[in-house]
């Protein structure tokens, strides 16, 4: 078989730990042998961000700005542990939220839904996508603990001296309290990331707060969301056949549960945190969970939604056998490699994306998985692979496919 021509490169995103072990094997065995792959590679692993004081992680976004679409291993970011087992200049910050930050993105949470592992949620059969705000809120808070009676105020300063109050509370005793923030910029962002995403995926898009309290704060994402909307998108939702749907946060979780699934949910920075966890568990694993951070400008960077599994990397090191789920980091590159292939308009990349996809999903509902798997499938005796004998297992099935 002839292999799979591209004619613009990815970004490629190395790693850390175990993800690092099973990025190689992925391109050895599911990658290499079908496709004449193009990536312009950038080694994220720590001992290069160590190495070059972090500007890898800036170059690879900065390139990701360049050709539209990256894909990426998890990476570890670096706490005290971590600072004396790598011996690192500094605690370097996140990749993910150095790449999030220059790219000004949404993340995007999906299920890969398989028979066999069936959601804990009897009626959702379709994948739920969490869309979650990364910016303020909770996250930024100013918090206060009050130690007596006493008047709580918010005061803004503007930039000439005038200023504007608002009484939070006039204390009788102890008690606490926050001050949140955000930015109409980056809602707008959020907005727009969610519209393009809903647009490319083609689901209907769902966003919840609690205006109907917040009737200032929370009022103010629903007016931004509807107004970019109305002006940008409500055409292009029309003739994609989707729709765009705002309600009370409470009421949206009520819909959820009740759903057969199938959309995008769009959450606020707390709603998003709290809800992509339990959305998440309900469908199964984090190693069947696709992650994509989408940039209001169309930039695309896919990635697996769990971390660098460190802890079977130890036993990998160890020289023990691993039964380690290479399926999100799988559907990271199938996910990269389809945007290209839209993007480039190859339709052979294309289709080899789904192929590979549906090799992953015929594999395990066959009854050949890892052990994370067999540990919560309903199919019976299940056969338990290793890290490298189930890359090996999702080949035969894709050589069987093409
Ligand atoms: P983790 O890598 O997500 O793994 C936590 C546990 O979840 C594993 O020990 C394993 O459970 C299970 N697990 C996760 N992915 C699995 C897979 N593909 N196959 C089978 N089991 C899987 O989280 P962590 O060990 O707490 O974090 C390790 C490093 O990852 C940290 O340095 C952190 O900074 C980094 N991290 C990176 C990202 C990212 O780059 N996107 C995200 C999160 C964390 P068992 O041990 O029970 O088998
Ligand atoms: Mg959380």
């Amino acid at each position: 078989m002839e292999k799979i021509k591209m004619t613009t490169p990815l970004v490629e995103m190395d790693g850390d730990e175990m993800t690092r072990i099973l990025w190689s094997m992925i391109k050895d065995e599911l990658l290499l042998p079908f496709v004449d792959l193009k990536t312009e590679y950038y080694d994220l692993g720590l001992e290069h961000r160590n190495e070059t004081d972090d500007q890898v992680t800036a170059d690879s976004a900065n390139a990701t700005k360049k050709y539209g679409v990256a894909v990426k291993c998890a990476t570890i970011t670096p706490n005290a542990a971590r600072m004396d087992e790598y011996h690192l200049k500094e605690m370097w910050k996140s990749p993910n939220g150095t790449i999030r930050a220059m790219l000004d993105g949404t993340v995007f949470r999906a299920p890969i839904i398989v028979k066999g592992i069936e959601p804990c949620v009897k009626n959702w059969q379709k994948p739920i996508t969490i869309a979650r705000h990364a910016y303020g809120d909770v996250y930024k808070a100013a918090e206060m603990k009050i130690p007596g009676a006493g008047r709580v105020e918010l005061v803004y300063t503007a930039a000439d001296g005038s200023e504007i109050r608002e009484l939070v509370h006039d204390f009788t005793g102890a008690g606490v309290v926050q001050g949140q923030h955000n930015l109409e910029q980056s809602i707008e962002s959020f907005a727009r990331s969610c519209f393009t995403y809903a647009l490319d995926v083609k689901q209907d898009l769902w966003f919840a707060t609690k205006d109907t309290i917040s009737k200032k704060y929370d009022h103010t994402f629903k007016d931004i969301f509807q107004e970019i909307f109305d002006a940008e998108y409500k055409e292009a939702f029309e003739n994609a056949g989707i729709t765009y749907f705002y309600t009370l946060i409470d009421d949206a979780v009520a819909r959820v549960m009740k759903s057969e699934g199938g959309y995008i949910w769009a959450c606020k920075n707390y709603d998003g945190d709290v809800m992509s966890d339990m959305v998440s568990s309900a469908f199964g694993s984090l190693a069947m969970m696709t992650s994509v951070l989408v940039s209001p400008q169309g930039y695309y960077e896919y990635e697996a939604a769990h971390g660098t599994v460190q802890r079977h990397y130890y036993k990998h090191l160890a020289g023990e056998e691993t039964s380690t789920n290479s399926v999100a980091t799988i559907f990271a590159w199938t996910g990269a490699l389809r945007k290209r292939g839209e993007l480039d308009q190859n339709q052979a990349l294309f289709a080899f994306a789904d192929k590979l996809e549906q090799a992953c999903i015929q594999t395990i509902e066959n009854g050949s998985m890892t052990k994370d798997l067999a540990l919560i499938t309903s199919i019976e005796n299940p056969t338990v692979l290793n890290s490298q004998d189930f890359i090996r297992a999702i080949r035969k099935t894709l050589e069987g496919m093409l």
